[in-house]
C-alpha cells in the first residue's frame, strides 16, 4: 500500500467498501495520529487495542498500520466500540468510546437494512449510493465529540510481539508455536489436534 495516499482512501482500498463503520473508523485514527502527533506505523511503535471486530477496525489498521500480522493490533472480544491507541515513543495512550447514538440517524438504520438485504432492486441500489454520500457527510464533518468519547489514558501498552519457537506436532506434523502446544500422552500436539483427537487420549 502506499503510504502517500490519503488515509480515507488507503482505508477504502484495504476495507474494499466504504460504510460507516469504516469512516468512524478513519475519524478515530485521524484524531489519534493528530493527538499524538505520530504518522503511519512502521515497526510497533503504534499499538491499538480494539474491543470489536467491526469495519471501523480496518480503518485503524489500514491507517495507523496498527495490524493483525505485526501483533501490534490486540482484540480483546467484548462487542464495544472501544479503541485504545498508543505510542511507544511518546510513552501516551488515548482511548475512544463510541457514542451509543452515533449511528442512530434514521439515514444509518436505513443504509444497515440496505446493506443486509443479498439482492437489491435499482431503485435500493440508487438510494443505498445516496446513503453512502449522506452518511460521508454526516461522520466526516461532525464534530468529534458527537461520535466518541475519548480521554487519555495511563500508558499500559504490552511489549512488542515475541517470536516463538515453531515446534511440530506429534500427529499432524504441522509446525505449531511452542507456546501453543499441549502436552500428552501422545507426545505435543497443537491445538487443532488436540481439539479432533484430545477425547480419545485416554482410551
Ligand atoms: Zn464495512
Ligand atoms: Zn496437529
Amino acid at each position: 500500500m502506499c503510504k502517500d495516499m490519503p488515509p480515507l482512501e488507503l482505508a477504502i482500498q484495504f476495507h474494499g467498501h466504504i460504510c460507516p463503520g469504516l469512516l468512524m473508523g478513519v475519524r478515530v485514527a485521524e484524531f489519534a495520529q493528530e493527538y499524538l502527533g505520530v504518522g503511519r506505523d512502521y515497526d510497533e511503535e503504534l499499538v491499538a487495542i480494539v474491543e470489536t471486530d467491526s469495519c471501523a477496525v480496518d480503518a485503524i489498521q489500514a491507517i495507523l498500520g496498527c495490524t493483525f500480522g505485526k501483533g501490534n493490533l490486540i482484540f480483546k472480544d467484548y462487542g464495544k466500540s472501544v479503541f485504545t491507541i498508543g505510542s511507544r515513543e511518546k510513552s501516551k495512550a488515548v482511548r475512544f468510546s463510541q457514542n451509543i447514538d452515533a449511528l442512530a440517524k434514521p439515514q444509518f438504520k436505513r443504509f444497515r437494512e440496505l446493506n443486509q438485504k443479498t439482492s437489491l432492486s435499482s431503485d435500493e441500489v440508487a438510494e443505498k449510493e445516496n446513503l453512502v454520500g449522506e452518511l460521508f457527510e454526516k461522520i466526516m464533518t461532525a464534530s468529534f465529540e458527537e461520535l466518541f468519547k475519548w480521554r487519555e489514558v495511563p500508558y499500559e501498552i504490552p511489549a512488542k510481539a515475541r517470536i516463538h519457537k515453531t515446534i511440530p506436532c506429534a500427529l499432524c506434523g504441522e509446525g505449531v508455536m511452542e507456546t501453543r502446544v499441549i502436552i500428552s500422552e501422545r507426545g505435543k500436539l497443537c491445538p487443532s489436534c488436540q481439539a479432533e483427537f484430545g477425547g480419545e487420549l485416554n482410551v
